[in-house]
């Protein structure tokens, strides 16, 4: 019998360095309801790559979470750590390709260059020391059109930045490994917040040249203290698990832009979803970067 694909696979990648907040709550409920509203799959993957950021016990905690918002997804969960090999892998195909370069480039030296990193040590060949990876610029565009924001214009450096894909410490760049596991996972659309918005058309273009189509993109406002302040686990932004779900869901499709009707608002979630799994258009969705918490509470 022949393997028929889904024809749409998205995902929800949180990086488990704390409990799940509502910022993190309104990427996973975003990139739910586009993939449920379209029958399509959606996945889990634990962006644990980073491991001095990582707090044992938070990628269950995530997990759980999800869960108690009704938030189910498909197959098993996949996590980075365990796939480093193949991330070397990569790195090999690319070294091989002359596409990476070590770098000996202190933080301060590259902030005080203007903070996007300007090629200094391409011309080196460095080979020892502690370096860190760098992948060569190739043909990155600068524009993109996003599914939400619409057409996309990134500055040129920094789009076309050569960028770390292995850190002095050893450690892969989540620039790296989050494209590798689109790729491999075959995720066709990636929706998530809008602070990864300007690092797309890099991604978009090391997913073609490793030889795969990219995914579309699509940005979803974020959640913020007051503006230019995220929402984050570092600035302790309240665990979501202690708060009553039916009202933080109505909260997150308020601000998701689909306010559920007030004979659902205050159902519980599983209702909640069901409701906006049916209602759910992009189109809706408010083309702002930043909504501070206090417009939707
Ligand atoms: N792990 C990233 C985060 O928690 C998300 C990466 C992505 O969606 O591309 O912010």
């Amino acid at each position: 019998m022949p393997i028929t694909l889904p024809s749409y696979i998205g995902r929800f990648a949180p990086s488990p360095s704390g409990p799940l907040h509502f910022g993190s709550l309104i990427a996973a409920v975003g990139s739910y309801l586009q993939a449920r509203s379209q029958h399509g799959q959606w996945l889990v993957r634990m962006e644990d790559i980073d491991t001095p950021r990582m707090v044992a016990g938070s990628d269950s905690d995530i997990l759980r979470t999800l869960e108690q918002f009704g938030l189910q997804w498909d197959g098993a969960v996949l996590y980075q750590s365990q796939r480093l090999e193949r991330y070397e892998q990569i790195i090999e195909h690319l070294k091989q390709q002359q596409l990476v370069y070590g770098c000996q480039c202190s933080r301060k030296q590259i902030s005080d260059d203007g903070g996007v990193y300007n090629g200094r040590c391409a011309p080196l060949n460095l080979s020892s020391g502690p370096l860190a990876w760098r992948l060569k610029s190739h043909t990155v565009e600068c524009q993109f059109t996003d599914l939400i924001f619409g057409q996309q214009q990134i500055p040129t450096a920094l789009a076309q930045e050569d960028y770390i894909i292995k850190r002095r410490d050893g450690l892969f760049a989540y620039q790296l490994v989050v494209v590798v596991d689109d790729i491999d996972q075959g995720i066709t659309e990636v929706i998530r917040g809008a602070d990864l918005l300007s690092m797309t058309p890099r991604q978009q273009a090391l997913c073609s040249l490793l030889g795969a189509t990219p995914p579309r993109y699509g940005h979803l406002p974020l959640a913020v203290l007051e503006a230019g302040f995220k929402l984050s686990k570092q600035n302790h932004a309240a665990a979501i698990n202690q708060w009553p779900q039916a009202q933080v869901m109505s909260k997150v499709l308020c601000f998701l832009g689909h306010p559920p009707p007030s004979d659902i608002n205050q159902a519980p979630v599983s209702e909640q979803l069901t409701w906006a799994i049916k209602h759910w258009q992009l189109g809706k969705v408010p083309r702002q970067m930043e909504i501070s918490q206090t417009e939707f509470r």
